[in-house]
C-alpha cells in the first residue's frame, strides 16, 4: 500500500480561531498576516488599510507533524492554498509542503457534504489519507466511504481547541494500523 497523505486544514486545526478572543491559547503565538484570501474579502479597500488577520500557531504543532511525517506526506488542504507555504510553514518549523488546488470553494458539495470533501477524493486517487479540518462531518464520511477505495480517516478537530493530544495520537494510530497487514482501519 502507499503512503497516506495527510490533509491539513489551517484555520480550526493549527489556528484555533473559535477560542475566546481575549484569552490567546497555551502555546501559541500571535501573528498578524495578510494572506490573499483575507485581503479579498475586503473589496476595494486599499491593502494597507485593510487590518491583518491574527492568528495563533503553535510551534510545538510543526514538531508533531514533522513526526508525523516519517508515517504521512503532509499536504495542505486549505484556502491558505500555497499561501500556507510562505505564511504559516516558517512559523511552524515545516517545509514546503504540497499543497491541494481547489478547482472551486465554498460551493455546495454533493450530499450535504463540505465543499471541500470531494476535491479531496479526487487529489487523493484511491491513495488512503487522513484529514484534520474543524468542518467536516458525518456527510463527509458518508461520501467518502461512498467515493474513495483506500481507507480514510477523517478526523474532525475543535476549532476552539486546535490540534491537541489525542489528535496526532489518532493520527499516529491511523497510520501505524495501516502498516499492520491483520487490519484495515475505515
Ligand atoms: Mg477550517
Amino acid at each position: 500500500m502507499s503512503r497516506p497523505l495527510l490533509y491539513l486544514d489551517v484555520d480550526g486545526p493549527l489556528n484555533p480561531y473559535a477560542a475566546k478572543p481575549e484569552r490567546r491559547p497555551d502555546g501559541y503565538s500571535t501573528h498578524r498576516m495578510k494572506p490573499q484570501g483575507w485581503m479579498a474579502q475586503h473589496g476595494d479597500t486599499p491593502p494597507h488599510r485593510v487590518r491583518p488577520l491574527r492568528v495563533w500557531l503553535n510551534a510545538d504543532h510543526g514538531r508533531r507533524l514533522l513526526e508525523l511525517g516519517e508515517l504521512y506526506d503532509l499536504v495542505w488542504a486549505t484556502t491558505w492554498g500555497a499561501e500556507a507555504n510562505t505564511f504559516i510553514s516558517p512559523v511552524l518549523g515545516l517545509p514546503e509542503l504540497a499543497v491541494v488546488r481547489w478547482p472551486t470553494m465554498h460551493d455546495a458539495g454533493p450530499d450535504s457534504t463540505f465543499w471541500k470533501t470531494r476535491h479531496l477524493v479526487a487529489h487523493a486517487q484511491g491513495r488512503p489519507f487522513a484529514w484534520v479540518d474543524d468542518e467536516l462531518d458525518a456527510a463527509d464520511r458518508g461520501f467518502v466511504a461512498a467515493h474513495h477505495e483506500g481507507p480514510a480517516l477523517l478526523h474532525r478537530v475543535d476549532a476552539r481547541l486546535g490540534l491537541c493530544d489525542a489528535d496526532f495520537a489518532a493520527l499516529e494510530a491511523f497510520a501505524r494500523a495501516l502498516r499492520s497487514p491483520a487490519s484495515e482501519p475505515r
